[in-house]
């Protein structure tokens, strides 16, 4: 059980080069038009098409057909109940990889990390959080920080692997206490795959893919990417004796009880425990949209009778919208120690740092 929990989302990700879901389509079709080369392109089209045809039967909808999230939801849902206005019954299982596979390599490639005297180095920011976590984590307080985050990217992961103390994603019970963070991926990551035959989640530490597919040119590169998530079919990941399935295990901010979330409840119910014993909750990045329901029944349960709790701090740049909601979530116990700051992420962690230097 960790003191002190980090919440980070989309903003977090935004200073390394990831679109906001507002426009993440946007940056995906402009990869489309722009990259003559793109791979996948036909599931990137088969994805625009699937959302221009739910426009045209839709357009008195309340539907945000520009927002990634919702469009993830309505074709989750379109799987669940076999319908999705504009596309047939038997395509919507191929539009949902489509999108999948349009995600991955959206991220893929926006997120691309510096190379200095022939190594790969995680993005600045992230960077900064990783040495942060080092620190707080000192040789007097070991375990004391983890990290919930709504991002499916790799960023944050590379950079902890680059300080040597990698992400433990709380899928399984056993960890070694003091050389992994735990990290909990809400909604999944690009390097998560499910068991072909029970469909538990396997996750692909970056050590072990990058050992498997060093990334050539290093020398030559200025920045580079990793394609991990187009080679998790090649990983040679196991469970059940069986090989894992080719895509990897992303999942949108909605709630849905189809069992679709399989693995996915042991991250959640180990960031309800790691919110029940926090004395310090540090939020960033996060804007908790009106439509995360989902995270809000996690914190409420999560945190239901806490007293303990010495700072609940939020930092983001937009006060006027994310202000107010964060002020409604949290209950009248925490109310004296909340406190708001109209920061980004990489601003955000000095203020952290400082907080604590005196321990140091
Ligand atoms: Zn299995």
């Amino acid at each position: 059980m960790s003191e002190i929990v980090f919440i980070v989302g989309a903003g977090a990700s935004r200073e390394a080069g990831a679109p906001l879901m507002a426009d993440f389509l946007d940056t995906a079709d402009e990869l489309r038009k722009v990259d003559k080369d793109l791979e996948f392109r036909s599931d990137f089209d088969r994805v625009f098409d699937a959302i221009s045809a739910l426009q045209f039967v839709h357009s008195k909808s309340e539907l945000d057909l520009d927002n990634i999230e919702s469009v993830f939801a309505a074709f989750e849902m379109g799987r669940v109940i076999n319908r999705l206005p504009g596309t047939s019954g038997k395509d919507i299982a191929s539009v949902l990889v489509g999108l999948r596979r349009l995600i991955s390599k959206t991220l893929e490639k926006t997120i691309t990390f510096p190379v200095r005297d022939g190594q790969i180095h995680p993005h600045p920011s992230y960077e900064s959080f990783a040495g942060l976590i080092n620190s707080l984590n000192n040789a007097v307080r070991q375990n004391r920080c983890s990290i919930i985050t709504l991002n499916y990217d790799l960023a944050l992961d590379y950079a902890l692997h680059f300080h040597k103390h990698p992400a433990d994603y709380c899928l399984s019970k056993v960890t070694r206490p003091g050389f992994k963070i735990p990290v909990m991926k809400l909604h999944g990551s690009l390097n998560w795959a499910r068991c072909s035959k029970c469909g538990e989640i396997v996750p692909w530490d970056i050590d072990a893919f990058l050992q498997k597919f060093p990334v050539p040119f290093l020398e030559k590169s200025e920045f580079v990417s990793l394609d991990l998530p187009f080679r998790l079919s090649s990983s040679g990941l196991t469970h059940c004796g069986e090989g894992v399935e080719p895509d990897p295990v992303i999942a949108p901010p909605t709630w849905n009880r189809t069992g679709y979330h399989r693995g996915l409840s042991k991250v959640w119910s180990r960031a309800a425990w790691e919110l029940s014993d926090a004395e310090n909750i540090f939020v960033s990045g996060y804007s908790l949209a009106e439509s995360d329901v989902f995270f809000r029944y996690l914190f409420a349960l999560g945190s239901v009778g806490k007293t303990r709790i010495k700072r609940f701090w939020v930092f983001d740049p937009d006060e006027e919208t994310v202000r107010p909601r964060f002020e409604k979530l949290i209950g009248s116990a925490i109310k004296g120690r909340f406190r708001f700051r109209d920061m980004k992420f990489s601003e955000a962690l000095p203020v952290i740092r400082q907080e604590f230097l005196s321990e140091y």
